[in-house]
């Protein structure tokens, strides 16, 4: 089978790596057979979801890709739990769940979003304050390793532990088991405007520390001329009338809800909030445009507020785009050994999904470069890159990302991963794909060529 030429691209296109082939497997064991093969003939094999990543994680310079999209089915949905196939989109699995009144704890935004990709990122949401990342709610694995091995994995498993937040440098995640947890029957929003982005904050820690509120996320408003008003997105899970309204939470904690919009919508709609502005934007193009984007997530000390500050302060319209986005809200530590988070119990995710100019490469190594500057800055405060944006990587900077945990990963890709199949495209510096995967450390500009996309079946011959 083969799939459209979309494997040289991401959601960022910003940068592109051509494959020598794009395999589209079909079953789990049709994913371990080609990892196999891949060992077995020095090949590099890079896991794809959906590409929304924005700098070339799913992208591979002369390997295999191996796009997951096929490999979608929701398989068993229990009273607690689900399992699913690693290539599902989020939008998928809630599908199957919301009729039995079932809802994985913690969802992303965009719910067009692989639940193997966010896993093997993190998965951050408006209820991780309170969950932590997607990852706290996985139960179990099937992963394939580099050796094409087909491994149940679960909480205490190296693997497991390397799998989660691992980008797919140790296996391949084909098969999870999720917490599910009770879907409410309607939600009631609440969009508060804040002074400053100080005030923004110090209401979303008091909001977390009451802990009535069930969802708590932060964004910037733009007035298009770079003054930003930082708004307070929190709402309630509601089943009845009387239940609590986020209002009332905020008046008790003396935080002004004066200008705030309010709406009570049904639980899927407020998921699916998205949609129409997704919509709009493929309508007219804007989807399309180069997103060079950064995700950070920083320790919550007065340190980083202060960069938060001083960082929306300096943001221009340009930076952020006409259709970008800036988000600022908490997340609870997650409890897993992956991904890297910073230090305490909770850290503040920040969010720039920038919107680039079409055919402006100066402007977009522009924003790169503020990606690199606001990288350092963010290291220097003890804050981790959350590595689904526009960032060059080098190994250096792939081994203090992983920290502490780099000797573990090394001793899992040794024990499962010998012939270094997995993980190489990222440029850690490791594996067969090393020198021409190191050079992508510098983002290119994307340009749409003649790659071939082939079913795996033919893989070896589209490298020829
Ligand atoms: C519009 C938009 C909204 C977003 N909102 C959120 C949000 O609310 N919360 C959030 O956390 N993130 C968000 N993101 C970022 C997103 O989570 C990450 O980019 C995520 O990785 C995307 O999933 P994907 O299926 O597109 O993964 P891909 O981009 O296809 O892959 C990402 C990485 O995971 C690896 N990978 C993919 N599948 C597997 C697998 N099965 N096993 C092992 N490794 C694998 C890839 O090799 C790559 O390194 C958003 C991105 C966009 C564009």
């Amino acid at each position: 089978m083969t799939t459209d030429g979309f494997a040289h691209d991401d959601f960022g296109h910003v940068i592109s790596r051509r494959p020598a082939a794009v395999a589209t497997p079909g079953s789990i064991q049709e994913l371990a057979d080609l990892i196999a093969r891949a060992a077995r003939e020095g090949r590099v094999v890079v896991p794809r979801g959906e590409g929304h990543s924005t700098g070339g994680q799913a992208q591979s310079d002369g390997g295999v890709v191996a796009d997951l999209r096929r490999l979608d089915a929701v398989v068993e949905i229990g009273p607690d739990r689900v399992l699913v196939e690693a290539g599902a989109r989020w939008s998928h699995l809630l599908d199957a769940t919301l009729p039995h009144g079932l809802t994985p704890p913690v969802l992303t935004n965009f719910l067009e979003l692989s639940v193997g990709g966010t896993l093997a990122t993190g998965g951050i949401g408006g209820t991780a304050h309170r969950h932590g990342l997607q990852v706290d709610g996985v139960l179990a694995l099937d992963v394939v390793t580099g050796r094409g091995e087909v491994v149940r994995c679960g909480p205490g498993d190296r693997l497991f532990d390397d799998a989660l937040g691992g980008l797919g440098t140790c296996a391949v995640i084909a098969r999870a088991e999720l917490a599910l947890v009770p879907a409410p029957g309607t939600v009631r929003r609440l969009l508060v405007p804040c002074a400053d982005v100080p005030a923004l904050m110090a209401a979303q820690r008091a909001v977390v520390a009451d802990g009535r509120v069930d969802y708590v996320e932060g964004f910037l408003q733009g007035d298009g001329g770079g003054g930003w008003t930082p708004v307070l997105d929190v709402a309630t899970h509601r089943s009845g009338p009387r239940d609590l309204d986020p209002g009332t939470v905020l008046h008790e904690l003396g935080i002004g809800t004066g200008d705030a919009v309010a709406a009570d919508l049904g639980y899927r709609d407020f998921l699916r909030r998205m949609d129409a502005g997704v919509a709009e934007q493929v309508r007219t193009g804007a989807w399309g445009v180069p997103h060079p984007s950064i995700y950070l997530l920083l320790p919550d000390t007065a340190g980083a507020e202060r960069f938060v500050t001083d960082t929306v302060r300096g943001l221009t319209a340009g930076d952020v785009g006409p259709t970008g986005i800036v988000f600022v809200y908490p997340v609870r530590r997650t409890a897993r050994a992956l991904p890297p988070v910073p230090a305490g119990p909770s850290a503040f995710f920040f969010a720039i999904l920038r919107a680039a100019p079409r055919d402006d490469d100066a402007a977009v190594a522009a924003l790169v470069e503020d990606n690199v500057a606001l990288r350092r800055a963010a290291l220097g405060l003890g804050g981790v890159v959350y590595q689904a944006g526009t960032l060059p990587m080098t190994p250096q900077d792939w081994r203090d990302h992983f920290g502490d945990r780099w000797p573990d990963l090394l001793e899992t890709r040794a024990r499962h991963d010998p012939a270094a199949v997995l993980g190489s495209s990222l440029g850690l510096g490791i594996g067969p794909g090393t020198a021409a995967e190191e050079k992508n450390g510098t983002p290119r500009p994307v340009h749409h060529g003649n790659g071939q996309d082939v079913g795996e079946g033919e893989w070896t011959r589209a490298g020829t």
